[in-house]
């Protein structure tokens, strides 16, 4: 069975001229590339991931090793990335293994929630039966950073049940070197 990791936008901004887009980013209803302004973008894990922590620092770490912008574990709530588990998947597609939505102001992230379905799945951490935990932080956490889904890497769409995948392809590193010349702006 494959299963599906799913991406939501939750508000539209204004308008803004850019005509540059990486081909493996997330664009706004303009067709302009998406961006973090921000060089560190915070990371704070509700308390009903906290068994999974050593899988979110493993996440941050990987991506850290190639992302502009560096994601920051942070005790503080008030910060750009919420991760937390959510057992109440009703008004979502059972398919879904977890997903990320952004609120955004014209192409700039300004928060975003990365939600983790353990209504339908049954999640572990490396070794375990269900859905790999550290796979889908990784393939989120792209999304987080601005990327779209794309190639057989991180950002493919579907994890199949007891698959790790979490080695970057050159795919996954070049679409992030592109959104590096994005992400981590001066803010105008
Ligand atoms: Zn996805």
């Amino acid at each position: 069975m494959r299963l599906l990791l799913a991406l939501s936008f939750i508000l539209m901004g204004c308008a803004q001229e850019d005509s540059f887009v990486c081909k493996n980013s997330l664009r706004n209803s303009y067709g302009e590339n998406m961006l973090w302004y921000e060089d560190h973008i915070g990371v704070y894990i509700n308390d009903n991931m906290s068994q999974y922590q050593q899988a979110v620092d493993n996440a941050v770490e990987k991506w850290n090793q190639y992302s502009k912008v560096k994601l920051v574990i942070t005790n503080n709530s008030n910060t750009h990335i919420h991760l937390y588990a959510s057992s109440d998947w009703s008004n979502r597609e059972p398919s879904e293994q977890a997903f990320t939505g952004h609120t955004y102001y014209g192409n700039m992230f300004v928060r975003t929630a990365i939600v983790i379905n353990t209504y339908n799945y049954t999640w572990y951490h490396l070794n375990g039966n269900g859905v790999e935990i550290e796979s889908v932080l990784l393939h989120e956490f792209g999304h987080a950073l601005g990327l779209h889904h794309f190639g057989q890497g991180i950002m493919k769409p579907t994890l199949p049940f007891n698959t790790t995948r979490i080695e970057f392809t050159e795919d996954d590193i070049k679409a992030i070197e592109c959104q590096n010349l994005f992400n981590g702006r001066t803010r105008r």
